[in-house]
């Protein structure tokens, strides 16, 4: 039985995975799906994956029910990108494998957890998110009895590294050049980045206004917000409070993923490039917003840094959450008995082959690793001497 794997055919430019750079360790082709198939299944049933759960967006887990969480911005960044695949003629299950697993290294509580840990690991070659993810599928996750991570294929590793210090790409080989020799990625890979920023942009305003944090008259004065509340007021000038907002969020992202799709046709068709490798070396990227919406975007960016991610409520929880992220790595790094056996063993492992390096990173990982709820806990644990487990 004839067994198709692309519901459609590929455009030229789109990633091929019969012609995959291939993965780190050979295995035989699957049978059933395709290589980029199988990196999203393989992801989808990692360890990693199923704690974005319970790891911070921008509102630490416990704060509500409603707020989203890496999961579910994941899951929202990955349906955006797969529509606009799927319009483009792109790679959607490579889409999809990137997307997927575009957040897998992030620490608890989000950026301040990520920033706190980055500033313990100054001296031991720093922390970063894209680079964690990648470790997360390189080597981090132990499941399969052939090798260490998740052996993913070339184009989804690379698709997860989205930014790379020269330093850091010089290590990463093949995988690193692009950083050096500042050629783009696949279409797939831009793809995937740019779906993730319309992503949070689009679900931090729903967030933000469903916290109190900021108001619909602070976002009517700017330009992509205020022409769709007016959109949305001119159609339906009774709507409840709410649902117009549910309203404006849903056209935000439709009108920011219809700009993408026009635009990135007009570039592709203009560009023509032949193949992924033409796409590879063209000088910018080709998968963008129009200019209008790019200033609109970078607007309603600018606005959510100040008005959100700087407010009051959530910068005293960020400040916490640094807090609680340093007091772990200080104490775990001082006696890396203190970890759990699995832990303590691997991190006398990376000590043993790279020294101090080592240590931290195994510190490092272990705290990356963990969800908001269980660095609460571990950190209960560990300094609240009535706690004796
Ligand atoms: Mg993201």
């Amino acid at each position: 039985m004839a067994v198709s794997k692309h519901p459609r055919p590929l455009a030229p430019y789109a990633q091929d995975p019969e012609r995959s750079g291939g993965r780190r360790r050979h295995e035989p082709a699957p049978t059933w799906r395709s290589e980029f198939q199988r990196d999203r299944d393989r992801i989808i049933h990692c360890s990693a994956f199923r704690r974005l759960e319970y790891k911070t967006q921008v509102f630490v887990n416990h704060e509500g029910d409603l707020f989203r969480t890496r999961l579910t911005h994941t899951l929202e960044v990955c349906q955006i990108a797969r529509t606009i695949a799927r319009a483009l003629d792109l790679n959607e299950d490579l889409t999809e494998a990137i997307t997927l697993a575009h957040d897998l290294g992030h620490t608890p509580f989000g950026h301040a957890g990520q920033d706190a840990l980055n500033t313990c690991m100054r001296n031991y070659g720093g922390f970063e998110h894209n680079l964690q993810s990648l470790r997360v599928v390189d080597e981090l996750e132990q499941r399969y009895a052939g090798f260490d991570g998740l052996n993913l294929t070339f184009e989804t590793r690379e698709g997860i590294l989205k930014h790379c210090s020269a330093n850091n790409a010089r290590e990463l080989g093949e995988l690193g050049r692009r950083f050096l020799e500042r050629t783009q990625p696949s279409l797939e890979a831009q793809l995937a980045n740019l779906a993730d920023e319309l992503a949070y942009n689009s679900h931090d305003v729903d967030d933000g206004l469903r916290a109190g944090m900021i108001s619909v008259e602070q976002l009517e004065e700017l330009g992509l917000m205020g022409r769709l509340f007016g959109q949305v007021r001119a159609a339906h000038p009774h709507l409840p409070h709410r649902r117009m907002v549910y309203e404006a969020v849903r056209h935000m992202i439709g009108d920011q993923v219809a700009d993408v799709i026009r635009t990135a046709s007009a570039s592709l068709e203009s560009a023509a490039p032949p193949d992924d490798a033409a796409v590879r070396q063209h000088p910018e990227p080709l998968i963008r917003f129009s200019e209008a919406m790019q200033a609109e975007h970078i607007e309603l960016k600018r606005f959510l840094f100040r008005a959100l991610y700087r407010h009051h409520r959530v910068y005293r929880m960020a400040e916490k959450a640094k807090r609680t992220v340093t007091a772990l790595f200080q104490a775990l790094l001082d006696d890396i008995a203190l970890m759990p056996p699995q832990q303590h063993l691997r991190t006398e492992a990376l000590q043993e082959a790279h020294g101090e390096l080592g240590r931290a990173r195994g510190v490092a990982d272990y705290i990356a690793g963990m969800t908001d709820r269980y660095a609460i806990d571990e950190h209960e644990r560990l300094f609240n001497p009535r706690r004796l487990t």
